[in-house]
C-alpha cells in the first residue's frame, strides 16, 4: 500500500462498498438498505446499483456517510463474461455497451470515482480478462453473494494481478441483494482522516484499509532486520486478534504460512521479505475460519 493504515493519522471506518437495492436487483429501497447498514453499525455505504447511479446525498448522517456509485457491465472482447465494475463516487449514469472496457473505467475517473474488479471467481475471469486492463484501483479478494456458489474467495486471481498485472488492493464486500444471507459478513476497516466521501476516497487511493469477515488485525509493520546478512533487509511484523493461521503471501512460491499448534493461538507473526518479492501481503484466518486481508507492502523487484 502506498500508505500503512497501522502507522496513519485518522480513525476507523467500517464499510460496504458493494450494495443493491430495488433501483435494481436488490430487496430493499434504497432508503432501507441504508438504514440497515447505519443500525448494523457501519460508518459507510456504497450503494452500487446495476447500470445507474443514484443521488444518495439525503441518506447521510451525523456518523453515518452513503456514498453514490454504480456496478456496471462493459462488454468482454477478450472471449470471457461480461466484466463486473464496481464504480464508486460517481455520479453519472455510465452507458458502457459500446464502450471498451478501459473507456468505461477511464469514465469512471473522470467523474473522480474508482473502478473494482468485481468477484473474478464468480465471473470465470482469469489473466486473459484482466491483463488488457488498465487503472483499476482494486479487486474482490472475497464477495459475500458469490458465496451462493461457494465462489466468493478470489484470492489466486489477486495474487495473479500483483504477479503480473501491477499494484491492486484487495477489497472483501457484501454486494447485497437480501436481507440477510449477503449482508454484514464482509467489509473493510478505512484509516481515514474524516467521515468525508472525500477523504474516504483518499484512503482508498492510498491503500489505508484492509478487508475482514471478521477477524481484526491490531498492528502492521516493515521494519529493518538488524542482524541480516543482507543489505537493507526488512521484515513485516503483524499482530492481530487470536488466530489459527497467519499467512505471508507474495508472487508464485515465496511466503510463509503459520498455524497453531498445541490450541496455542497466534497473535503475531513476522517474515522476512525475500529480496526478489514484488509485494507482501497479509491473511489472518481466525479459529472459526473467518478471514482477514491486509493490502499488500509493495516492493521494486522483478522477482
Ligand atoms: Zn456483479
Ligand atoms: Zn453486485
Amino acid at each position: 500500500m502506498k500508505t500503512n493504515p497501522f502507522k496513519s493519522p485518522g480513525q476507523w471506518y467500517r464499510g460496504n462498498t458493494h450494495s443493491h437495492s430495488t433501483e435494481s436487483d436488490g430487496r430493499l429501497p434504497v432508503d432501507e438498505r441504508f438504514a440497515a447498514y447505519r443500525e448494523h453499525g457501519y460508518d459507510f455505504l456504497v450503494l452500487t446499483d446495476h447500470r445507474t447511479v443514484n443521488d444518495v446525498s439525503s441518506f447521510s448522517t451525523d456518523g453515518f456517510l452513503a456514498i453514490s456509485g454504480s456496478e456496471v457491465h462493459p462488454p468482454n472482447p477478450y472471449g470471457g463474461d461480461t466484466y463486473h465494475f464496481v464504480a464508486i463516487d460517481v455520479h453519472e449514469r455510465i452507458n458502457c455497451a459500446d464502450l471498451h472496457p478501459n473507456d468505461v473505467i477511464q469514465e469512471i475517473k473522470g467523474q473522480g470515482g474508482e473502478a473494482v474488479l468485481c468477484h473474478p471467481y464468480w465471473s470465470g475471469h482469469t489473466l486473459l480478462d484482466y491483463l488488457p486492463l488498465h487503472d483499476y484501483f482494486a479487486v474482490e479478494v472475497y464477495n459475500d453473494t458469490c458465496m451462493g456458489i461457494g465462489k466468493g474467495f478470489s484470492e489466486q486471481a489477486w495474487d495473479g494481478l500483483l504477479d503480473k498485472a501491477g499494484r491492486v488492493y484487495g477489497i472483501s464486500a457484501d454486494d447485497s441483494h437480501g436481507t440477510e444471507h449477503d449482508c454484514f459478513h464482509a467489509w473493510v476497516n478505512v484509516k481515514a482522516v474524516a467521515l468525508t466521501t472525500e477523504a474516504i476516497m483518499s484512503a482508498f487511493r492510498d491503500g489505508a484499509f484492509y478487508s475482514t469477515l471478521g477477524p481484526e488485525i491490531h498492528d502492521l509493520d516493515l521494519v529493518d532486520v538488524e542482524d541480516s546478512q543482507r543489505e537493507k533487509a526488512k521484515k513485516i511484523v503483524v499482530k492481530c486478534e487470536e488466530a489459527q493461521a497467519i499467512t505471508f503471501k507474495s508472487q508464485r512460491s515465496r511466503g510463509k504460512h503459520l498455524t497453531a499448534t498445541d490450541g496455542e493461538l497466534l497473535t503475531e507473526a513476522e517474515y522476512v521479505v525475500p529480496e526478489s518479492a514484488k509485494y507482501v501481503r497479509v491473511e489472518i484466518t481466525a479459529p472459526d475460519g473467518k478471514k482477514a486481508w491486509s493490502n499488500p507492502f509493495f516492493f521494486d523487484n522483478r522477482g
